[in-house]
């Protein structure tokens, strides 16, 4: 990888040069972990000093809330850049990293981990699972990031995109075992952090969009690697017998033929270990289709889709469930984050777990039982007005489930809330996550119900959905929402530019930390939402913030790189934002109150013109094709409408378009080293239609001006 020899780690302000092997000890690394803290259940449930980050939400309750409290309301306005790491080869970078005993570690492009030195960013160690190579053809289905890496003992687990779970000795980063989480049928890829409770790890994955998908989790054994219990989140094939009463009692919600679609309910994110009441909350995903009326053409509401699972961590037996979105359509999966906090509601003391999730509800379940304790909208629910607190159920809309024809709905498939990072702080009561308002147009008139089949390659859903701009009367699409899980409403919003927006992080400095997809890293007050500080850093920002103390020094550090799903396939809105493909710098950058580096200048936002091409005449019907091969292998990386939004390059700028030669070997060949999967099976026709169509979305940007 070229990149390696280009890292620049800058501290405090001063270049130092650094050589690396790749997976050898560094000479430098001092032997903190002989000295430091177990890395354990103990230290997982409650870290008082706030010096580390041990896990994906900081501590096993999620709430990413740190004790810290030097850098608060008063002090923030002297945050300044402490030391930086140059990323130069990486893409979107959207994970947590994780600190533990002075040793920074973070996962990257193409699941590379990296540890450096958490008060210089000095590079100790990197390691490459060479996703690459063991990828292949799974590259069609996702994207190579991963929202974070895990730790336990001596060992960080790094889950990869192709499927793997590996673990790596903390100290040197070598690798220490290996083991395939997915079976070979499945097209399923893992962007998800890894869990580890009690010496086990767990992992998901994603890939409901792209085949015949049947999602589970599996917890491995920390040390060996060895299998230790696996949960299917949907039932199979009723003639195949169930793997457990829980899919039997699934399988009673469930009607037509479903297996044949497998069902979908892919669990990628959302995975919760709860050390009082011993138990494991998965968020499941949606159906595989969405369209409901293919996957499960009787109706039913389809268990476990778009749920929290509750699992026993031991044995991985189910314990309870509840369904935020029953027989859901739409792509309302609930697989966003699950945040555990005790709660007094009514003067009684609730063991609380909170979820926002996609379909624009607030959760408070009791995580006791899994009964609803309240739900409200967080943003605009066009398809079901209120949770019924007797019943638990969503109170739908008649026709959201475009049953009668096209439904206009809100939240879209992109969801109210995605991945990014939800925090909770004790003090203000208050839990902090960024917010979309979109309506989306969805239909099915134009597709043929019995006949549909899913994807073999590319992606399939079953329903056609149309973006339509925001759902609120004053256009705003994403905004920071300060929410009261009491009283079920809003504290505070920060109305944002643009939309997608980073995850949080809070502190006792009574701070809300949030980085935008305009750039900016903004502190706020945690009690009234009031903006106490900014900061550009040169590129979108889509990973959430951390904070850490080395040797009194307080820490704030974020990973900078536009990345995830919606930069990928986002399109006009997403590109408008102006990251475009390798032009802004990507890196990990560090702040204190002490901090007196600061970061090289950054080239504006700048969004892609079209290649003028006279000569190429559009074929209107080769267009029309190639649209619906574009939609299936290309735009989840190139972009809606063939607009990139930074994660490949633009098509409609690129002059391989011209070539009929050139394009069929980028496309059959692929750049695999790159990201960038081979199609070796598409036909001189198609490629023909997929240039057409990228040349017409071209011509009809060009045209516009
Ligand atoms: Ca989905």
């Amino acid at each position: 990888m070229t990149t390696r020899a280009a890292l620049v780690p800058v501290w405090r302000g001063a270049v130092l040069a650094t050589a690396l092997v790749l997976g050898a000890p560094s000479p430098q690394l001092p032997a903190q972990r002989a000295s430091g803290p177990a890395v354990d259940d103990a230290a997982l449930a409650d870290e008082p000093s706030g010096a580390h980050w041990l896990a994906f939400g900081r501590t096993y309750s999620e709430q990413r809330f740190s004790p810290l409290a030097r850098i608060d309301t008063s002090t923030v306005g002297n945050l300044a850049v402490d030391w930086f790491l140059d990323l130069p080869g990486e893409r979107g970078l959207v994970s947590t990293p994780l600190v533990v005993d002075g040793v920074l570690y973070f996962i990257g492009s193409m699941n590379i981990v990296r540890a450096v030195n958490a008060a210089s960013g000095a590079l100790l160690w990197e390691y490459d699972p060479e996703v690459a190579v063991h990828a292949g053809r799974r590259m069609r289905a996702g994207w190579d990031h991963s929202r974070g890496i895990a730790f336990w003992n001596d060992a960080v687990y790094v889950a990869t995109w192709d499927g793997r779970l590996n673990a790596v000795d903390a100290a040197t980063g070598r690798e220490l075992w290996s083991t395939m989480t997915i079976e070979p049928e499945d097209n399923f890829y893992i962007t998800g952090a890894p869990k580890v409770f009690k010496g086990k790890v767990l992992v998901g994955n994603g890939g409901t969009e792209n085949g015949a998908a049947r999602g589970y989790v599996t917890a491995y054994d920390a040390e060996t690697g060895e299998q230790a219990w696996r949960f299917h989140i949907v039932p199979g094939n009723p003639a195949d017998g169930f793997e457990n009463e829980a899919m039997a009692m699934a399988a009673e919600t469930w009607t037509g033929e479903w297996w044949k679609h497998g069902g979908g309910g892919n669990a990628w994110h959302g995975f919760t270990y709860d050390p009082e009441l011993d138990t494991l909350y998965i968020g499941t995903g949606n159906g595989s289709p969405w369209n409901r009326k293919i996957r499960s053409p009787g109706g039913g509401d389809n268990l476990f889709l778009c749920s929290i699972v509750a699992l026993d961590p031991d044995t991985g037996e189910y314990r309870w469930h509840y369904q935020t979105t029953p027989g859901e359509t739409w792509d309302y999966n609930s697989n966003m984050d699950i945040v555990l906090a005790d709660l007094n509601i009514d003067g009684r003391a609730v063991k609380a777990l909170m979820h926002a999730p996609k379909n624009g509800f607030f959760y408070v379940i009791d995580r006791a039982n899994g009964e609803l304790v309240s739900a409200a909208p967080f943003t605009e629910t066009t398809w079901a007005t209120s949770v019924d607190p007797a019943s638990g159920r969503p109170v739908e809309v008649p026709g959201a489930r475009y049953e009668n024809g096209p439904a206009f709905v809100s939240p879209g498939p992109i969801g109210g809330h995605n991945w990014h990072a939800m925090s909770y702080n004790p003090a203000t009561g208050l839990a902090y996550f960024p917010a979309i308002h979109l309506s989306y147009r969805f239909s099915d008139e134009s597709i043929d119900l019995d006949a549909w089949r899913s994807p073999l390659r590319g992606t399939g859903t079953g329903v056609r959905t149309t973006r339509l701009g925001s759902s609120r009367p004053d256009g705003v699409l994403g905004s920071l929402q300060a929410w009261d899980p009491v009283r079920q409403r809003r504290a505070w919003e920060v109305p944002l530019d643009g939309m997608w927006h980073a995850g949080t992080l809070t502190t006792a400095g009574n701070l809300v930390f949030q980085g935008s997809a305009t750039g900016e890293l903004a502190a706020y007050d945690a009690e009234t939402g009031a903006v106490l500080w900014r900061f550009r850093v040169g590129s979108g920002i889509s990973a959430p913030p951390i904070t850490y103390a080395v040797d009194g020094r307080q820490y704030l550090a974020l990973l900078v790189g536009w990345g995830g799903a919606y930069a990928g396939v986002g399109g006009r809105i997403s590109a408008d934002q102006g990251w475009a493909y390798g032009v802004h710098p990507r890196r990990l950058i560090a702040f204190s109150l002490e901090g007196a580096a600061s970061l090289p200048p950054s080239p504006p936002p700048r969004v892609p013109a079209p290649l003028e091409a006279p000569h190429f005449e559009v074929d209107a019907g080769l267009a029309r094709q190639g649209a619906l091969e574009f939609g299936g292998v290309c735009s989840s990386c190139h972009g809606g409408g063939a607009v990139s939004s930074g994660m490949a390059p633009d098509l409609r700028a690129s002059g391989l378009v011209l070539s009929a030669g050139a394009f069929a070997n980028i496309v059959r060949d692929g750049r695999t080293e790159r990201g960038m999967p081979d199609y070796p099976e598409l036909t001189d026709q198609q490629l023909t239609a997929l240039r057409h169509y990228i040349r017409q979305q071209a011509e009809l940007e060009l045209a516009g001006r």
